[in-house]
């Protein structure tokens, strides 16, 4: 077994603008982003700098087996700055022959030629940003691209795949943005599977905090799809991507066979992985550690982590693992959900504590298991699909009370 994290995710801050439910930690470049003065200046030259700094502190690594560059928006850089990335991580830790590196694309920031260049970087998968294919609902939610960008980038992503020059792509979408009603949803759903991406993640709208979206509910000013029109929006997600030969393999991921993002796998399923840049989260030994979400105090925690060394905070030497809690939510959001009695059995505790404990939280879902939402076979208990993936929240806050309670 590699004892050392075999996944690492890199955060790439800027972005054109910030999109109006975006609570990310962006850096908004404007739209001198082609340009020198965009992924050449000052600001990204800096930033890389630290970034790269961040990534060889950590001494002690084993070679990688997925690499994550997401954001912002990665594809705002130039080819040979991801080709820098990727080589660093080849040189400085390995990386497995099959990996799979996949990166973030936002339609309307990279052209063909950007695309053959990251492909030639390293790149074999990329995750596109489409959000829908609407330019109303697009205009409404602050995105900077249209319709026409997502369906040209489609095709270039589809024409790569088709050829084998990428092992798989995805096409992201939101759920339930203002304007989205039943029938532009349907309208979104079918032109994206008009270009049979192998994968899809489809995100449900939430109103974060600090976004030009909450102002606009504070104001009473954004009109979202009703909670009725909501759910009638999931039934049909779940209907038309199965239809479509999608399986539903985590709350918010469908691909057709062979084509999961075994990156995403890492964290639903509890193993460990490196993050690096501002506002990212890494957790190499089941602790978890978030970066800071300004660049000036990211790049102020580099210098102070090198000092520290870094390396030497985060060797697996104290073992600390996931809390319970988080480990079953984590888990339910998979497919094949968890196996509680080994779940359980895992915390140590003595058979009489271990046994109430159980009990408890048999009782607690025994309702949710006669109404269908959750399913039992032998230790396994795993959400039912759509009724249990779309209504996940009502078990999750069972279990959350059952956690505080036990503890
Ligand atoms: S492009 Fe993505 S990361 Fe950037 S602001 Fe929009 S949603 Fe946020």
């Amino acid at each position: 077994m590699n004892k050392f994290p075999r996944s690492a995710y890199v955060h790439i801050p800027f972005c054109h603008r910030r999109c109006f439910y975006c609570d990310f930690a962006v850096i908004p470049l404007g739209n001198k982003v082609e340009t020198l003065q965009g992924y050449g200046s000052k600001t990204v030259r800096e930033y890389l700098h630290f970034l790269y700094k961040e990534i060889l502190s950590i001494k002690q690594k084993g070679t990688l087996s997925t690499i994550y560059v997401g954001g912002g928006t990665p594809s705002i850089l130039d080819p040979k700055q991801i080709k820098e990335l990727i080589d660093l991580f080849k040189e400085n830790y390995g990386i497995d022959y099959g990996a799979e590196i996949t990166m973030e694309v936002d339609p309307a920031s990279f052209n063909k030629d950007d695309l053959y260049g990251f492909i030639n970087a390293g790149i074999n998968r990329f995750s596109l940003g489409v959000q829908s294919f609407n330019n109303q609902i697009l205009q409404k939610s602050g995105r900077r691209h249209l319709r026409e960008d997502a369906e040209k980038s489609c095709l270039w992503l589809k024409g790569v795949h088709d050829s084998g020059l990428i092992k798989s792509w995805s096409l992201d979408l939101i759920q339930n943005l203002p304007l989205s009603g039943f029938k532009e949803w349907q309208n979104d759903l079918e032109k994206a599977i008009s270009f049979s991406p192998p994968h899809m993640s489809i995100y449900d709208l939430n109103i974060e905090d600090g976004t030009v979206f909450k102002k606009l509910v504070n104001l009473g000013k954004l009109i979202l799809p009703s909670d009725k029109e909501a759910l009638r929006n999931s039934e049909s997600t779940h209907l038309i991507l199965n239809n479509s030969g999608y399986s539903r393999y985590e709350i918010s991921n469908y691909c057709l066979p062979g084509h999961q993002s075994r990156h995403n796998r890492v964290y639903w399923s509890g193993l460990g992985w490196w993050s690096f840049g501002q506002g990212s989260t890494s957790s190499p030994w089941g602790e978890k550690l978030t970066r800071p979400r300004i660049s000036k105090e990211y790049k102020e925690w580099v210098i102070r982590q090198c000092e520290l060394n870094l390396d030497s905070s985060l060797i697996n030497k104290d073992f600390v693992y996931k809390e319970l809690d988080e480990k079953i939510m984590l888990g339910l959001r998979l497919k094949e959900g968890i196996d509680i009695y080994k779940l359980l059995k895992e915390q140590n505790w003595e058979t009489k504590k271990f046994e109430s404990n159980f009990s408890k939280l048999l009782k607690e879902w025994n309702r949710f298991l006669e109404s269908g939402l959750l399913v039992r076979k032998g230790n396994r208990l795993f959400l039912s699909d759509p009724k249990g993936m779309e209504l996940s929240n009502q078990i999750l806050i069972s279990m959350f009370q059952w956690w505080d309670e036990i503890n």
